[in-house]
């Protein structure tokens, strides 16, 4: 059931694993850690019944142990919090999953203590397992390999011990195995949903932020930061850098013939034709704004970008789309194209001014055309 859920969050999510993995991490330690001070308070109470019945030392060392594991722990617990959003190393990962063990051992050990200890002293000691290992498992059950160990270091002695236990208790102990079992498994699915909607809500956040959520492609914010990026990149590596600007012909027409809905399922299928014909590396097609798009094509020479900007032509026109107010009667685009090998003396705005007076250029000379000009000193190939 868990891992199923957890696949379907990778699968539907395209979540990396790891990440994911991280993530539920995370949510282990999240909150306050209120929780140590009870560890501390019960820890010391069966310190004392410890030391009662079986002496000073071995409660001491035993306390010694339960505090540093926990302590350890909740370190771990504490750097990894406030690294958020940055992948953990499986080595790390590794640490936490050995101090939950080593933690777990803590409250596991006691059970060695079980057939040495008084009547009253026996069920205390169980209860308060019981009502620690109740608290802890479910939140450790968010990561499953930490919520093992430290199950583990749990059970297994307190499994090892049971041949050695009188009537009485090991009823106790089947008790607490069935109640905590009983806890978990509902805590664990609740545990889940809610990890599961956190998970999503971030993911569409920030997927929400960057995508223009009519067409599916690159917003505006995309384009200013792909523009900016690509700009640098190119100025680094002393390579061309086109950009186009593109407008649907005519809209204002379509949207009055066919409505705002027919006019939006144009601009759905304008961007996806835009989108592919400009799929390489260091292409971005994004939505400008309105019915305007833009592309960015790093490292493209004006004459690579003008062929592009042909396919983009075809592709609008191939989409067929009846306007009978234009005067192609189809749907149509127009497009400014610059190109420039960006220096220290060049500036974006002043590329994106140009685009946009090729484009109106394009505009005056007829549309469904694109007209160009390059900036600076480059060559058209
Ligand atoms: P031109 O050929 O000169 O570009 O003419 P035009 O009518 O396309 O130019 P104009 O900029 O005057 O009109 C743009 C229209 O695009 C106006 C606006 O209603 C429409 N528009 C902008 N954004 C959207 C949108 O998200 N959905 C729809 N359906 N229409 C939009
Ligand atoms: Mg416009
Ligand atoms: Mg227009």
């Amino acid at each position: 059931m868990i891992n199923r859920i957890r696949e379907n969050v990778i699968k539907d999510l395209k979540f990396d694993p790891h990440d994911l993995a991280c993530e539920e991490l995370r949510h282990v330690y999240r909150g306050k850690s209120s929780g140590k001070l009870i560890v501390l308070f019960s820890g010391a109470i069966v310190a004392g019944m410890l030391a009662w019945d079986i002496g000073w030392f071995y409660a001491g060392v035993w306390y010694a142990w339960l505090l540093i594991a926990h302590a350890w722990h909740w370190w771990l617990g504490r750097l990894d919090w406030a690294s958020a959003n940055v992948s953990i190393e499986l080595a790390r990962i590794n640490r936490h999953v050995m101090a939950a063990a080593i933690a777990g051992l803590g409250w596991g050990a006691l059970s060695i203590a079980l057939p040495l200890l008084s009547r009253p002293s026996k069920a205390a000691v169980l209860m308060i397992m019981l009502i620690g290992v109740i608290m802890a498992l479910p939140r450790l059950v968010v990561f499953l390999p930490i919520f093992f160990a430290f199950a583990a270091g749990v059970y297994i002695p307190l499994l090892l011990t049971t041949p050695f236990l009188d009537y009485e208790t090991l009823h106790m102990v089947l008790f607490m195995l069935v109640l905590v079992g009983a806890t978990l498994w509902a805590t664990a699915r609740e545990i889940r949903k809610i990890l599961i909607d956190v998970l999503l809500k971030q993911v569409s956040s920030e997927q929400a932020s960057w995508e223009d959520r009519l067409t599916g492609i690159g917003n505006r914010r995309s384009f200013d930061a792909n523009m900016a990026t690509t700009w640098a990149q190119a100025s680094r590596a002393k390579v061309p850098l086109s950009l186009m600007m593109v407008d649907v012909d005519f809209f204002k027409k379509f949207n009055d013939a066919y409505g705002h809905q027919a006019g939006d399922e144009c601009l759905r299928q304008v961007a996806t034709a835009l989108d592919g014909c400009a799929r390489r590396a260091g292409d971005s097609v994004t939505r400008y704004g309105g019915e305007e798009f833009a592309a960015v094509l790093f490292h493209t020479s004006l004459n690579e970008a003008r062929n592009i900007g042909e396919n983009m032509l075809a592709a609008v026109r191939k989409l067929n789309i009846r306007h009978e107010q234009s005067s192609h009667e189809i749907v149509t685009i127009s497009m400014g194209i610059t190109t420039i090998v960006p220096t220290v003396d060049d500036n974006v705005q002043q590329f994106i001014e140009e685009a946009d007076k090729s484009l109106y250029r394009a505009k005056e000379n007829g549309r469904n055309r694109a007209e160009w000009k390059i900036l600076g000193n480059v060559k058209r190939n």
